[in-house]
C-alpha cells in the first residue's frame, strides 16, 4: 500500500524570530487534502545549512514526498540548494533555461544580472526546473536513489503559491491517477454554539459513523465538516441531506464563502439595497460587505455613529429616546436602522449598537451587549445578543450576527420565519 503522506520543511530565520508567520504549511496542507495527499507534519529551521539538511533528511526518511520552501534566493543565507546538494550527493549546475529567463526578467526591470543573481539558476543535478512565474528563483523536483519524491520551492507566499499551483498539482495528478480526494461535505452556521450544534445532532438521533465528523468555531461562525472516503460520496451526501434537515435554520452556506458574499447573493436576488449604520463595529459591516466585488449594485453606503449627536442628526433617532433607553437599545437599534433604510433610500437597513468594551460595561449594560436591527418594508426586526470575549472578539460577533441577520430578512433562509 502507497502512503499518500507528504511533509514540508519551511526554513526561514524570520519563521522563528517572531518577524513572519508561516503560511505554507497552511496553504499545502489544505491545496493538498484537496487533492487526496495528507500534510502529515511540517518542520521549521532557521537559515542555517546543516539544519535544513537534517531536516530534509528526515523528513525523507518518514515520507515519500518532501517539499522544502525558502532559501532559494540570491542573498548568502539562501542556502537551501547547497543543502539538499550536499545531502543527496549531488553537484549545482547552471540551468541554462533558468538563467535566460532570470537575464530576461532582470532586463524587464532595469538591473543587472549580478554573480549573486545568477545563483538562482543554480540547480541541482538532476531536478527538473520548475519555472516561477511570480518571480526569479525556480523550483526544482527531484527523485532521490530511493523514489521519493522533493520539491523546492521558494519562500515568497505568491511564488510558493504560482509554482504549487501551475507546475506541481497538475503533476502530481497526472503522476498519481489513483489518489483521489476523500468525500466532503462542508458546512457554515451562524446563531448557533457549537455545544448545541452537538447537542441538537444527538437528540434527534445523528450519528457520522462511519464519516468524520469535524467542528471548527470562530466569533460568530461553526464551520461542520463531514468527510468520508474516495469512494463514500453516496453515503456522504446521505448523511449530509440529514444534517442538512436538523441544523437547517442554522445553515447560511455549503462549502467555504463568506457569509457576506452570501448576503451579496440574497440582495441581488432579491433586487435588495442595503444601508448600514454601525455603532459599536465601526465599520466592520460595511467593510464585510464592500469587499464583495460588484458591491456597489446593492450597497447603498453606511453611518459609523458614535456621538449620540450623529445617531440624532444623521440618523434620526430622538433625543428623548436617547436619554431615557441609553445608546444602547432596542429602541435605539430600531431607529438606526429605520433611519439609515429611509435617509439612504435602501430597501434594508441594518444597525448596530453595543458595548465592545474592555470598559463601559455596568450591571445593567454589560460588556458584551448588543442590539442588532434590521429594517424593511414589512418593520423591523431587533435582537438582543451577549457575547463574550474581548473588544475584538465582540465585534467580529457583532458583525457575523448582523450580517446573518440581515440574510435571514433578505429571504434567502427558505421556508424558516426570522
Ligand atoms: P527570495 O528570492 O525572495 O530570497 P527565497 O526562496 O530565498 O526567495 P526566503 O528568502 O526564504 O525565500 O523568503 C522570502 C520571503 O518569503 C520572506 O519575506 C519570507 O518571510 C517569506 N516566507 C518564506 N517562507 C515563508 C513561509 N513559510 N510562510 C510565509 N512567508 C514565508
Ligand atoms: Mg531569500
Amino acid at each position: 500500500m502507497i502512503s499518500w503522506d507528504i511533509e514540508l520543511v519551511s526554513t526561514g530565520a524570520e519563521l522563528l524570530n517572531g518577524r513572519s508567520v508561516n503560511t505554507h504549511a497552511r496553504l499545502l496542507g489544505g491545496r493538498m487534502r484537496e487533492i487526496g495527499f495528507r500534510l502529515r507534519r511540517e518542520t521549521t529551521v532557521g537559515d542555517v545549512e546543516a539544519d535544513i539538511a537534517h531536516a530534509v533528511r528526515e523528513a525523507l526518511a518518514r515520507v515519500p514526498i518532501v517539499f522544502v520552501s525558502g532559501g532559494l534566493g540570491p542573498t548568502c543565507d539562501d542556502l537551501t540548494r547547497e543543502a539538499v546538494a550536499g545531502l543527496l550527493g549531488r553537484p549545482l549546475r547552471v540551468d541554462e533555461t533558468a538563467l535566460r529567463r532570470l537575464r530576461e526578467r532582470y532586463h524587464r526591470l532595469g538591473r543587472e544580472l549580478t554573480e549573486s543573481r545568477r545563483r538562482q539558476a543554480m540547480v541541482i543535478e538532476g531536478a527538473a526546473v520548475l519555472p516561477n512565474s511570480a518571480g526569479a528563483a525556480p523550483g526544482q523536483r527531484l527523485e532521490t536513489s530511493e523514489g521519493r519524491l522533493l520539491f523546492l520551492l521558494p519562500g515568497p507566499p505568491n511564488e510558493f503559491s504560482a509554482i504549487l499551483e501551475e507546475e506541481i498539482i497538475p503533476w502530481l495528478r497526472e503522476r498519481f491517477p489513483s489518489v483521489r480526494p476523500p468525500a466532503q461535505r462542508i458546512f457554515q452556521l451562524c446563531g448557533l454554539p457549537e455545544s448545541d450544534a452537538v447537542e441538537r445532532l444527538a437528540d434527534a438521533g445523528f450519528s457520522p459513523e462511519p464519516l468524520e465528523l469535524a467542528y471548527c468555531a470562530s466569533p460568530g461562525n461553526l464551520e461542520i465538516r463531514l468527510t468520508g472516503g474516495p469512494d463514500d460520496a453516496a453515503l456522504v451526501a446521505a448523511k449530509a441531506d440529514e444534517l442538512r434537515r436538523i441544523l437547517n435554520s442554522f445553515i447560511y452556506t455549503e462549502g467555504r464563502d463568506d457569509l457576506a458574499h452570501v448576503v451579496a447573493e440574497a440582495a441581488r436576488a432579491a433586487r435588495a439595497s442595503i444601508a448600514v449604520a454601525e455603532s459599536c463595529t465601526g465599520g466592520g459591516i460595511g467593510r464585510r460587505l464592500t469587499a464583495v466585488a460588484g458591491s456597489s449594485e446593492w450597497f447603498r453606503g453606511g453611518v459609523i455613529a458614535y456621538a449620540n449627536e450623529v445617531k440624532e442628526r444623521l440618523l434620526g433617532a430622538p433625543r428623548e429616546v436617547l436619554q431615557r433607553e441609553g445608546a444602547v437599545s432596542a429602541a435605539i437599534a430600531e431607529t438606526m436602522a429605520r433611519g439609515v433604510r429611509e435617509r439612504l433610500d435602501a430597501t434594508h437597513g441594518l444597525a448596530v449598537t453595543g458595548i465592545a468594551g474592555p470598559g463601559g460595561g455596568t450591571a445593567e449594560k454589560p460588556v458584551g451587549l448588543v442590539f442588532i436591527a434590521c429594517a424593511d418594508v414589512e418593520g423591523c426586526a431587533v435582537e438582543r445578543h451577549r457575547f463574550s470575549g474581548d473588544r475584538e472578539t465582540v465585534r467580529l460577533w457583532a458583525t457575523q450576527y448582523a450580517l446573518n441577520l440581515l440574510r435571514r430578512r433578505l429571504g434567502i433562509e427558505k421556508g424558516n420565519s426570522v
